[in-house]
């Protein structure tokens, strides 16, 4: 079935036995490549969690949360009031009371959303260290 498929897709032209082998190796290294590097992403983002004490599964609820209010680039002021407060007006990180900015815990490149269990407060140098890594 599969070779009669292919068959067809590559438009009548028939396929030697070694052509076809020869996809069909390609396509199972198109799936391994693709589990290797979900695998990959799985390790560096439980990694981030370990390294900033965060639950791996909120991590996962966190950035599953796609709701539009919480992927609009900007972040509202009351949700940065809130955060402010929270975290005491000091960076989570070094304690420095100035130059504060609000920090994606995931980032919002990567998918984080504006929610306030993924915000937080970093003083300007600790939130450039921090970038988008993860
Ligand atoms: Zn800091």
């Amino acid at each position: 079935m599969i070779y009669f498929s292919l068959n067809i897709i590559l438009q009548g032209h028939r396929t030697t036995g070694i052509e076809f082998i020869a996809i069909i190796i390609a396509v199972i290294l198109v799936f391994i490549q693709a589990a290797i590097k979900g695998e990959k992403r799985v390790k560096e983002d439980k990694e981030y969690c370990r390294k900033n004490g965060i639950d791996y599964n909120e991590f996962l609820r966190i950035r599953n949360d796609k709701t539009a209010k919480n992927r609009a680039r900007r972040i509202p002021k009351s949700t940065k009031n809130f955060v402010l407060s929270r975290d005491n007006y000091t960076c989570q990180y070094c304690g420095a009371i100035n130059d504060l900015h609000i920090d994606h815990i995931y980032p919002f490149s990567r998918g984080g959303g504006n929610t306030t269990d993924n915000l937080q407060i970093l003083c300007s140098d600790c939130n450039l260290q921090k970038s988008d890594k993860i």
